[in-house]
Protein backbone atom coordinates (compact mmCIF):
# COMPACT_ATOMS: atom_id res chain seq x y z
CA UNK A 1 0.00 0.00 0.00
CA UNK A 2 1.18 3.50 -1.05
CA UNK A 3 0.27 6.87 0.89
CA UNK A 4 0.90 10.61 0.04
CA UNK A 5 3.62 12.68 0.64
CA UNK A 6 2.35 14.61 3.23
CA UNK A 7 0.99 11.80 4.71
CA UNK A 8 4.60 10.15 4.53
CA UNK A 9 5.96 13.80 5.90
CA UNK A 10 3.57 13.39 9.41
CA UNK A 11 4.74 9.95 9.84
CA UNK A 12 8.37 10.82 9.77
CA UNK A 13 7.69 14.18 11.63
CA UNK A 14 6.44 11.91 14.19
CA UNK A 15 9.24 9.75 14.71
CA UNK A 16 11.72 12.69 14.28
CA UNK A 17 12.71 13.36 10.94
CA UNK A 18 12.98 16.89 10.19
CA UNK A 19 10.45 18.04 7.38
CA UNK A 20 9.54 21.48 5.96
CA UNK A 21 6.84 23.16 7.85
CA UNK A 22 3.13 23.09 5.73
CA UNK A 23 -0.18 21.19 5.05
CA UNK A 24 -2.57 19.99 2.55
CA UNK A 25 -4.91 21.74 1.15
CA UNK A 26 -7.91 21.27 -1.40
CA UNK A 27 -8.87 24.56 -3.10
CA UNK A 28 -6.57 27.15 -3.97
CA UNK A 29 -7.88 29.45 -1.33
CA UNK A 30 -6.88 27.30 1.42
CA UNK A 31 -3.51 27.31 -0.04
CA UNK A 32 -3.49 30.98 -0.17
CA UNK A 33 -3.76 30.77 3.66
CA UNK A 34 -1.31 28.39 4.37
CA UNK A 35 1.13 30.55 2.33
CA UNK A 36 0.09 33.53 4.84
CA UNK A 37 0.44 31.37 7.81
CA UNK A 38 4.33 30.43 6.58
CA UNK A 39 5.33 33.77 5.06
CA UNK A 40 4.21 33.82 1.59
CA UNK A 41 7.38 31.88 0.50
CA UNK A 42 6.55 28.75 -0.65
CA UNK A 43 6.55 25.24 -2.80
CA UNK A 44 2.84 24.08 -4.05
CA UNK A 45 3.27 20.36 -4.77
CA UNK A 46 0.81 18.21 -6.23
CA UNK A 47 -0.40 15.07 -4.24
CA UNK A 48 -0.43 11.98 -6.19
CA UNK A 49 0.98 8.84 -5.48
CA UNK A 50 3.20 8.69 -8.20
CA UNK A 51 6.98 10.56 -8.26
CA UNK A 52 8.60 12.58 -11.23
CA UNK A 53 5.87 15.38 -10.43
CA UNK A 54 8.62 18.00 -10.67
CA UNK A 55 9.55 17.21 -14.35
CA UNK A 56 5.59 16.68 -15.08
CA UNK A 57 5.00 20.34 -13.54
CA UNK A 58 3.08 19.45 -10.87
CA UNK A 59 5.67 21.09 -8.27
CA UNK A 60 5.53 25.09 -8.49
CA UNK A 61 7.48 27.67 -6.43
CA UNK A 62 5.41 30.64 -5.35
CA UNK A 63 7.02 33.94 -3.94
CA UNK A 64 3.81 35.32 -2.28
CA UNK A 65 0.22 34.22 -1.13
CA UNK A 66 -1.21 35.37 -4.71
CA UNK A 67 0.96 33.16 -6.44
CA UNK A 68 0.77 30.57 -4.56
CA UNK A 69 -3.25 30.83 -4.87
CA UNK A 70 -2.58 30.64 -8.33
CA UNK A 71 -0.16 28.25 -8.79
CA UNK A 72 -2.69 25.59 -6.71
CA UNK A 73 -5.68 26.14 -8.83
CA UNK A 74 -3.26 25.52 -12.01
CA UNK A 75 -2.49 22.37 -10.25
CA UNK A 76 -5.81 21.04 -8.37
CA UNK A 77 -7.81 19.18 -10.74
CA UNK A 78 -4.93 18.77 -13.19
CA UNK A 79 -4.18 15.42 -14.78
CA UNK A 80 -0.79 15.10 -14.29
CA UNK A 81 1.39 12.74 -16.11
CA UNK A 82 4.57 11.50 -14.89
CA UNK A 83 6.80 8.25 -15.93
CA UNK A 84 4.72 6.42 -13.26
CA UNK A 85 1.36 7.43 -13.96
CA UNK A 86 1.38 6.37 -18.05
CA UNK A 87 0.16 8.00 -20.25
CA UNK A 88 -3.17 8.65 -18.98
CA UNK A 89 -2.05 10.87 -15.83
CA UNK A 90 -3.72 10.81 -12.76
CA UNK A 91 -6.35 13.48 -11.48
CA UNK A 92 -4.63 15.81 -8.60
CA UNK A 93 -6.99 16.01 -5.77
CA UNK A 94 -4.84 18.10 -3.32
CA UNK A 95 -2.07 20.11 -2.65
CA UNK A 96 1.11 20.48 -0.23
CA UNK A 97 1.87 24.26 0.48
CA UNK A 98 5.06 24.33 2.46
CA UNK A 99 7.99 26.97 3.32
CA UNK A 100 10.49 26.97 0.40
CA UNK A 101 14.02 25.40 1.53
CA UNK A 102 16.76 27.40 0.57
CA UNK A 103 18.99 24.62 -0.96
CA UNK A 104 22.76 23.54 -0.62
CA UNK A 105 22.35 19.89 -1.83
CA UNK A 106 20.26 17.25 -2.81
CA UNK A 107 21.22 13.71 -1.66
CA UNK A 108 19.25 10.66 -1.43
CA UNK A 109 18.16 8.32 1.15
CA UNK A 110 15.96 5.47 1.72
CA UNK A 111 15.61 2.26 3.74
CA UNK A 112 13.87 -1.05 1.83
CA UNK A 113 13.90 -4.58 2.26
CA UNK A 114 17.18 -6.62 0.51
CA UNK A 115 15.49 -9.62 -0.32
CA UNK A 116 19.21 -11.26 -0.77
CA UNK A 117 20.27 -10.49 2.84
CA UNK A 118 16.38 -11.02 3.95
CA UNK A 119 17.67 -7.62 6.15
CA UNK A 120 16.58 -4.21 5.66
CA UNK A 121 19.25 -1.98 3.93
CA UNK A 122 19.93 1.46 4.38
CA UNK A 123 20.76 3.26 0.91
CA UNK A 124 22.18 6.76 0.15
CA UNK A 125 23.55 8.71 -2.57
CA UNK A 126 24.91 11.62 -2.93
CA UNK A 127 23.06 12.30 -6.23
CA UNK A 128 19.46 12.81 -4.96
CA UNK A 129 16.71 14.88 -6.43
CA UNK A 130 17.09 12.03 -9.86
CA UNK A 131 15.13 9.06 -10.19
CA UNK A 132 17.45 6.71 -8.40
CA UNK A 133 16.21 4.00 -10.74
CA UNK A 134 18.59 5.94 -13.85
CA UNK A 135 21.55 6.53 -11.46
CA UNK A 136 21.24 3.04 -10.80
CA UNK A 137 21.91 2.24 -14.19
CA UNK A 138 24.44 4.63 -15.39
CA UNK A 139 26.47 5.35 -12.07
CA UNK A 140 25.65 2.53 -9.85
CA UNK A 141 28.71 3.41 -7.56
CA UNK A 142 26.51 6.54 -6.70
CA UNK A 143 24.46 4.40 -4.18
CA UNK A 144 26.30 3.39 -0.99
CA UNK A 145 24.35 0.52 1.33
CA UNK A 146 24.30 -0.82 4.03
CA UNK A 147 22.45 -3.83 5.54
CA UNK A 148 21.65 -3.82 9.26
CA UNK A 149 21.19 -7.10 11.28
CA UNK A 150 17.80 -6.57 12.72
CA UNK A 151 18.11 -8.38 15.64
CA UNK A 152 21.28 -5.97 16.64
CA UNK A 153 18.87 -2.78 15.29
CA UNK A 154 20.30 0.05 13.63
CA UNK A 155 23.67 1.14 14.39
CA UNK A 156 25.19 4.51 14.78
CA UNK A 157 28.45 3.87 12.82
CA UNK A 158 26.56 2.26 9.73
CA UNK A 159 25.02 5.41 9.77
CA UNK A 160 28.35 7.57 9.55
CA UNK A 161 29.68 5.47 6.69
CA UNK A 162 27.02 6.44 4.35
CA UNK A 163 27.47 9.72 5.39
CA UNK A 164 31.00 9.85 4.80
CA UNK A 165 30.32 8.31 1.53
CA UNK A 166 27.74 11.06 0.20
CA UNK A 167 30.46 13.82 1.56
CA UNK A 168 29.10 15.45 4.08
CA UNK A 169 31.31 16.61 6.98
CA UNK A 170 31.40 18.19 10.49
CA UNK A 171 27.79 19.08 12.22
CA UNK A 172 26.22 17.20 8.98
CA UNK A 173 27.25 13.76 9.78
CA UNK A 174 25.79 14.15 13.65
CA UNK A 175 22.23 15.42 11.83
CA UNK A 176 22.51 12.71 8.99
CA UNK A 177 22.95 10.26 11.85
CA UNK A 178 20.23 11.15 13.95
CA UNK A 179 18.15 11.05 10.48
CA UNK A 180 18.84 8.00 9.81
CA UNK A 181 18.13 6.25 12.99
CA UNK A 182 14.67 7.99 13.12
CA UNK A 183 13.85 7.15 9.30
CA UNK A 184 14.93 3.40 9.87
CA UNK A 185 12.87 2.96 13.25
CA UNK A 186 9.65 4.66 11.18
CA UNK A 187 10.12 2.12 8.61
CA UNK A 188 10.78 -0.88 10.92
CA UNK A 189 7.51 0.40 13.39
CA UNK A 190 5.44 0.73 10.39
CA UNK A 191 6.11 -2.44 8.16
CA UNK A 192 7.30 -1.03 5.48
CA UNK A 193 9.00 -2.07 2.79
CA UNK A 194 10.14 1.12 1.81
CA UNK A 195 10.44 4.61 2.98
CA UNK A 196 12.39 7.16 0.92
CA UNK A 197 13.37 10.45 1.28
CA UNK A 198 14.66 12.33 -2.07
CA UNK A 199 15.50 14.25 -2.05
CA UNK A 200 16.55 14.72 1.33
CA UNK A 201 18.41 18.66 0.89
CA UNK A 202 21.27 20.21 2.95
CA UNK A 203 19.91 23.74 3.26
CA UNK A 204 22.18 27.20 3.66
CA UNK A 205 22.03 27.22 7.10
CA UNK A 206 23.55 23.70 7.69
CA UNK A 207 19.70 21.98 8.05
CA UNK A 208 19.27 18.50 7.05
CA UNK A 209 15.43 17.93 5.99
CA UNK A 210 13.18 15.33 4.29
CA UNK A 211 12.19 17.76 1.15
CA UNK A 212 10.02 14.48 -0.42
CA UNK A 213 9.07 11.49 1.34
CA UNK A 214 7.44 8.25 -0.33
CA UNK A 215 6.26 5.76 2.29
CA UNK A 216 5.16 1.69 0.84
CA UNK A 217 3.55 -1.19 3.72
CA UNK A 218 4.02 -4.51 3.64
CA UNK A 219 -0.02 -5.26 2.55
CA UNK A 220 0.37 -8.61 4.88
CA UNK A 221 0.97 -6.97 7.85
CA UNK A 222 -1.58 -3.77 7.52
CA UNK A 223 -3.59 -6.16 9.33
CA UNK A 224 -1.89 -4.75 12.73
CA UNK A 225 -1.76 -1.32 11.44
CA UNK A 226 -5.17 0.30 11.04
CA UNK A 227 -3.67 4.00 11.57
CA UNK A 228 -2.08 3.64 7.89
CA UNK A 229 -4.80 1.56 6.70
CA UNK A 230 -6.77 4.74 7.46
CA UNK A 231 -4.34 6.36 5.74
CA UNK A 232 -5.78 4.79 2.45
CA UNK A 233 -6.27 6.41 -1.07
CA UNK A 234 -8.64 4.43 -2.87
CA UNK A 235 -9.13 7.10 -6.12
CA UNK A 236 -5.24 6.71 -6.41
CA UNK A 237 -5.29 2.91 -7.01
CA UNK A 238 -6.83 1.20 -10.43
CA UNK A 239 -10.42 0.72 -9.75
CA UNK A 240 -10.58 -3.18 -11.18
CA UNK A 241 -8.02 -3.79 -8.49
CA UNK A 242 -10.13 -2.69 -5.80
CA UNK A 243 -12.62 -4.41 -6.70
CA UNK A 244 -11.01 -7.75 -6.73
CA UNK A 245 -9.95 -7.66 -3.36
CA UNK A 246 -13.38 -6.28 -2.40
CA UNK A 247 -14.33 -9.83 -3.73
CA UNK A 248 -11.10 -11.61 -1.95
CA UNK A 249 -9.14 -11.90 -4.97
CA UNK A 250 -5.93 -10.33 -3.51
CA UNK A 251 -3.81 -11.07 -6.47
CA UNK A 252 -5.26 -9.38 -9.25
CA UNK A 253 -3.38 -6.93 -11.53
CA UNK A 254 -4.57 -4.98 -14.49
CA UNK A 255 -2.54 -5.42 -17.71
CA UNK A 256 -3.29 -4.24 -21.14
CA UNK A 257 -3.74 -7.48 -23.06
CA UNK A 258 -7.25 -8.77 -24.09
CA UNK A 259 -7.60 -12.47 -22.86
CA UNK A 260 -8.90 -12.23 -19.50
CA UNK A 261 -6.85 -15.12 -16.70
CA UNK A 262 -7.94 -17.28 -14.26
CA UNK A 263 -5.14 -18.94 -12.49
CA UNK A 264 -4.44 -20.44 -9.69
CA UNK A 265 -0.98 -20.25 -8.04
CA UNK A 266 0.84 -17.18 -8.97
CA UNK A 267 3.95 -19.44 -10.59
CA UNK A 268 1.21 -21.02 -12.59
CA UNK A 269 -0.53 -17.54 -13.51
CA UNK A 270 3.00 -16.25 -14.67
CA UNK A 271 3.60 -19.64 -16.86
CA UNK A 272 0.09 -19.22 -18.10
CA UNK A 273 0.81 -15.54 -19.43
CA UNK A 274 4.20 -16.63 -21.10
CA UNK A 275 1.91 -19.34 -22.58
CA UNK A 276 -0.20 -16.82 -24.33
CA UNK A 277 2.52 -14.52 -25.29
CA UNK A 278 4.39 -17.71 -26.64
CA UNK A 279 0.74 -18.38 -28.75
CA UNK A 280 1.25 -14.55 -30.01
CA UNK A 281 -1.40 -12.92 -27.37
CA UNK A 282 -1.54 -10.92 -24.69
CA UNK A 283 -2.95 -11.36 -21.69
CA UNK A 284 -5.55 -8.82 -19.90
CA UNK A 285 -4.37 -9.47 -16.23
CA UNK A 286 -2.44 -11.80 -13.92
CA UNK A 287 -4.98 -13.11 -11.46
CA UNK A 288 -4.11 -15.34 -8.74
CA UNK A 289 -7.52 -16.93 -7.41
CA UNK A 290 -5.45 -18.79 -4.62
CA UNK A 291 -6.16 -22.04 -3.03
CA UNK A 292 -10.09 -22.30 -3.49
CA UNK A 293 -12.37 -24.64 -2.04
CA UNK A 294 -15.44 -21.51 -2.11
CA UNK A 295 -17.38 -21.42 -6.27
CA UNK A 296 -17.62 -18.04 -5.36
CA UNK A 297 -14.62 -16.53 -5.52
CA UNK A 298 -14.45 -18.56 -8.72
CA UNK A 299 -17.77 -16.43 -10.25
CA UNK A 300 -15.39 -13.02 -8.35
CA UNK A 301 -12.86 -13.45 -10.61
CA UNK A 302 -15.27 -13.66 -14.14
CA UNK A 303 -17.02 -10.72 -12.50
CA UNK A 304 -13.79 -8.90 -12.44
CA UNK A 305 -12.35 -9.96 -15.47
CA UNK A 306 -15.59 -8.79 -17.27
CA UNK A 307 -15.79 -5.51 -16.10
CA UNK A 308 -12.87 -4.75 -17.83
CA UNK A 309 -14.14 -3.74 -21.62
CA UNK A 310 -10.93 -5.08 -23.02
CA UNK A 311 -11.24 -8.69 -22.77
CA UNK A 312 -12.24 -10.88 -25.70
CA UNK A 313 -11.52 -14.34 -24.24
CA UNK A 314 -11.26 -16.03 -20.77
CA UNK A 315 -8.78 -18.17 -19.91
CA UNK A 316 -8.84 -20.83 -16.96
CA UNK A 317 -6.20 -22.73 -16.38
CA UNK A 318 -6.10 -24.49 -12.50
CA UNK A 319 -4.05 -26.90 -11.32
CA UNK A 320 -5.95 -28.55 -8.49
CA UNK A 321 -3.45 -29.08 -5.73
CA UNK A 322 -5.03 -28.26 -2.30
CA UNK A 323 -7.62 -26.55 -4.46
CA UNK A 324 -9.98 -29.00 -6.20
CA UNK A 325 -10.96 -28.73 -9.55
CA UNK A 326 -14.74 -29.78 -9.03
CA UNK A 327 -15.17 -26.72 -6.92
CA UNK A 328 -13.46 -24.90 -9.95
CA UNK A 329 -16.11 -26.66 -12.10
CA UNK A 330 -18.73 -25.56 -10.06
CA UNK A 331 -17.65 -21.88 -9.91
CA UNK A 332 -17.34 -22.18 -13.78
CA UNK A 333 -21.19 -23.23 -13.91
CA UNK A 334 -22.45 -20.86 -11.45
CA UNK A 335 -20.62 -18.06 -13.23
CA UNK A 336 -22.29 -18.70 -16.67
CA UNK A 337 -25.72 -19.13 -14.20
CA UNK A 338 -25.59 -15.84 -12.76
CA UNK A 339 -24.33 -13.53 -15.26
CA UNK A 340 -24.11 -13.11 -19.34
CA UNK A 341 -20.59 -14.01 -19.94
CA UNK A 342 -20.75 -12.84 -23.02
CA UNK A 343 -17.06 -14.29 -24.56
CA UNK A 344 -15.51 -17.42 -25.42
CA UNK A 345 -14.57 -19.56 -22.19
CA UNK A 346 -11.58 -21.88 -22.24
CA UNK A 347 -10.96 -24.13 -19.50
CA UNK A 348 -7.69 -26.15 -18.66
CA UNK A 349 -7.94 -28.61 -15.32
CA UNK A 350 -5.69 -30.48 -13.90
CA UNK A 351 -5.05 -32.42 -10.77
CA UNK A 352 -7.49 -33.17 -7.74
CA UNK A 353 -10.93 -34.38 -8.59
CA UNK A 354 -10.40 -33.97 -12.31
CA UNK A 355 -12.55 -36.56 -13.25
CA UNK A 356 -15.72 -35.04 -11.42
CA UNK A 357 -14.47 -31.87 -12.31
CA UNK A 358 -14.79 -32.67 -16.18
CA UNK A 359 -17.30 -34.51 -15.95
CA UNK A 360 -19.40 -31.73 -14.22
CA UNK A 361 -18.72 -29.98 -16.98
CA UNK A 362 -19.65 -32.30 -20.19
CA UNK A 363 -22.72 -32.30 -18.50
CA UNK A 364 -23.45 -28.81 -17.94
CA UNK A 365 -23.81 -28.05 -21.74
CA UNK A 366 -21.63 -24.88 -21.69
CA UNK A 367 -20.50 -23.63 -24.72
CA UNK A 368 -16.58 -23.88 -22.26
CA UNK A 369 -13.78 -24.69 -24.45
CA UNK A 370 -11.71 -27.61 -23.17
CA UNK A 371 -7.88 -28.31 -22.96
CA UNK A 372 -6.30 -30.43 -21.97
CA UNK A 373 -2.24 -28.92 -21.70
CA UNK A 374 -1.48 -25.47 -21.35
CA UNK A 375 0.43 -25.05 -24.84
CA UNK A 376 -3.26 -25.78 -26.26
CA UNK A 377 -5.12 -23.43 -23.87
CA UNK A 378 -3.31 -20.72 -24.73
CA UNK A 379 -3.57 -21.16 -28.61
CA UNK A 380 -7.24 -21.72 -27.73
CA UNK A 381 -8.11 -18.46 -26.11
CA UNK A 382 -5.58 -16.79 -28.66
CA UNK A 383 -8.13 -18.00 -31.45
CA UNK A 384 -11.54 -17.32 -29.45
CA UNK A 385 -9.75 -13.88 -28.85
CA UNK A 386 -9.57 -12.91 -32.73
CA UNK A 387 -6.27 -14.40 -33.06
CA UNK A 388 -2.82 -12.88 -33.41
CA UNK A 389 -2.76 -9.67 -31.52
P1 LIG B 1 9.00 14.56 -7.34
O1 LIG B 1 9.41 15.19 -8.64
O2 LIG B 1 7.63 13.94 -7.43
O3 LIG B 1 9.99 13.62 -6.81
O4 LIG B 1 8.83 15.79 -6.30
P2 LIG B 1 9.87 16.41 -5.25
O5 LIG B 1 9.14 16.74 -4.02
O6 LIG B 1 11.07 15.55 -5.07
O7 LIG B 1 10.31 17.79 -5.92
C1 LIG B 1 11.04 17.83 -7.13
C2 LIG B 1 12.10 18.91 -7.08
O8 LIG B 1 11.51 20.18 -6.83
C3 LIG B 1 13.12 18.72 -5.97
O9 LIG B 1 14.14 17.81 -6.30
C4 LIG B 1 13.65 20.14 -5.82
O10 LIG B 1 14.68 20.37 -6.76
C5 LIG B 1 12.45 21.02 -6.17
N1 LIG B 1 11.88 21.56 -4.92
C6 LIG B 1 10.93 20.99 -4.14
N2 LIG B 1 10.73 21.74 -3.02
C7 LIG B 1 11.60 22.78 -3.10
C8 LIG B 1 11.91 23.92 -2.25
O11 LIG B 1 11.36 24.09 -1.16
N3 LIG B 1 12.86 24.79 -2.69
C9 LIG B 1 13.49 24.62 -3.87
N4 LIG B 1 14.40 25.52 -4.24
N5 LIG B 1 13.24 23.58 -4.68
C10 LIG B 1 12.32 22.68 -4.31
MN1 LIG C 1 11.16 13.39 -5.18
Amino acid sequence: MKIHEYQAKQILAEFGVPVPKGRVARTPEEAKEIAEELGGKVVVKAQIHAGGRGKGGGVKLATSPAEAEHAARAIIGMQLVTHQTGPEGQKVKAVVVEEQMAIERELYLAVVIDNVAGRPAIMASAAGGMEIEEVAATSPEQIHRVTVDPAAGFQPFLARELAYAVGLDGDSVRLAVQLMGALYKAFIANDASLAEINPLVVTNDGRLLALDAKFNFDDNALYRHPEVVALRDLDEENPLEVEAQSMGINNYIKLEGNIGCVVNGAGLAMATMDSIKFAGGEPANFLDIGTVNDPQRVVGAFKVIKSDPAVKAILINIFGGMARVDVIAEGVIAAFKQMDVGMPVVVRLEGTNLEQGAKMLAESGLPVIRATDLGSAAREAVQAAGGLS
